[in-house]
């Protein structure tokens, strides 16, 4: 059985409390919010502070208001995400996302912003402390080397977070707080290409809400590619986002590639949208600018080429959905990995 290493707790009531504690502590505190990824890594020593900082007793991360456009604090869990009838009705995209991370169980515990604040992924570290000294260790945690690309300076693991990509193909914004003062930051903008320096916020900052504009005329949709349809983590997620005219002309488009990169890869193939209608030359054209845009490396689930191979496909999928195609059966047949 792995256990937990040792640490120090505190449950502080406050945003304000939670900041002066992690202000005090230092970088080797660590927040704490549902624990579904902390406490995991923690047991394989992937992750060892040696203090954590719970947020679940602070209900100002519990917001949620809809006015000129939605509010959600990063403390809801993600089954309270789901559950959010303005989620399910106007940002389709994001409740998709959120309902196809992990299992009902998990998203009962795990909350919105300890999703986006997920700790990246990888085959050669994503095991146990043994496995790992067995390997001589990997430089994201204890060792020197990258053990995907020997030659590579940065490490290249994966950002797997569902909710990611979809906010930000919604123009989502997050409010980061700590014991010097707060800021907005556009949510594409918190995540950095470096599997092991993967986010901008500094580690006193705590993630309180994301922002979403209000959302007149357009269309979004998630979707993801994983080994088990039951649950997993994504190795593909495909996040699309478009206002069109009343004749089905393109006004603007976001589309958002996750798990091919250490940060949620912000494509143009939105751009070449502008001006058009969704036909099917249009969306194969999409698809190739998308697939030429996804590097995958070769440390997560299924064959690396294969995987990159169904991007353009999976684009495919996302728009046609956008167009008004129903969907519904190629969304159960991957579900049941009969396609
Ligand atoms: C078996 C299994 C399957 C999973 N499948 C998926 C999946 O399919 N898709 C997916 O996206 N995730 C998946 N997860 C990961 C995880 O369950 C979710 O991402 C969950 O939303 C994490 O939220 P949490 O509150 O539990 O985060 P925690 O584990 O509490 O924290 C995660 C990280 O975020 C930081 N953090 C948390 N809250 C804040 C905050 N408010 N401000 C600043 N930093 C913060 C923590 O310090 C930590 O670094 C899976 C996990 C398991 C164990
Ligand atoms: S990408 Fe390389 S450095 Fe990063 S976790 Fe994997 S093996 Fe380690």
């Amino acid at each position: 059985m792995m256990r937990l290493p040792w640490f120090k707790y505190h449950a502080p009531k406050s945003v304000a409390e939670a900041a002066r504690i992690l202000a005090a502590e230092g970088t080797q505190a660590m927040v704490i919010a549902g624990g579904t990824d902390l406490l995991p890594n923690m047991k394989r020593r992937q992750q060892t502070p040696a203090t954590l900082v719970s947020l679940r007793q602070v209900e100002g991360l519990k917001k949620l208001a809809n006015g000129t456009g939605l509010t959600l604090g990063a403390g809801l869990t993600l089954t309270e995400v789901v559950n959010t009838p303005a989620v399910r009705d106007g940002y389709r995209g994001l409740w998709q996302a959120a309902a196809q991370v992990a299992s009902p169980h998990l998203r009962n515990m795990g909350t919105l912003g300890g999703n986006l604040c997920l700790d990246t992924r990888c085959l050669y570290y994503n095991q146990n402390e043994d496995w790992r000294r067995a390997i001589d260790f990997c430089m994201k945690r204890d060792g020197e080397i990258c053990w995907v690309a020997t030659g590579s300076k940065r490490c290249l693991a994966v950002s797997s977070t569902d909710t990611a990509p979809a906010l930000i193909s919604l123009g989502a914004k997050v409010k980061l707080v700590s014991a010097a003062g707060e800021r907005e930051v556009v949510l594409a903008d918190l995540y950095k290409n470096d599997g092991m320096d993967y986010l901008t916020r500094r580690p006193d900052e705590i993630l309180t809400e994301v922002a979403l504009p209000k959302l007149e005329g357009w269309k979004s949709t998630y979707w993801k590619l994983r080994r088990r349809g039951s649950f997993d983590f994504p190795i593909l997620g495909v996040a699309a986002a478009v206002r069109a005219a009343a004749d089905g002309t393109v006004e603007e488009a976001r589309i958002v590639l996750g798990a091919v990169s250490s940060r949620p890869l912000v494509t143009k193939a939105g751009d070449l949208l502008v001006g058009k209608k969704l036909t099917d030359d249009v969306i194969a054209e999409a698809g190739e600018k998308c697939s030429s845009a996804a590097k995958p490396m070769d440390n997560t689930d299924l064959d690396l080429y294969w995987r990159r191979d169904v991007v353009g496909a999976f684009v495919g999928y996302a728009l046609r959905e956008l167009r008004g195609d129903d969907m519904r059966d190629t969304r159960f047949k991957i579900a049941k990995q009969v396609l």
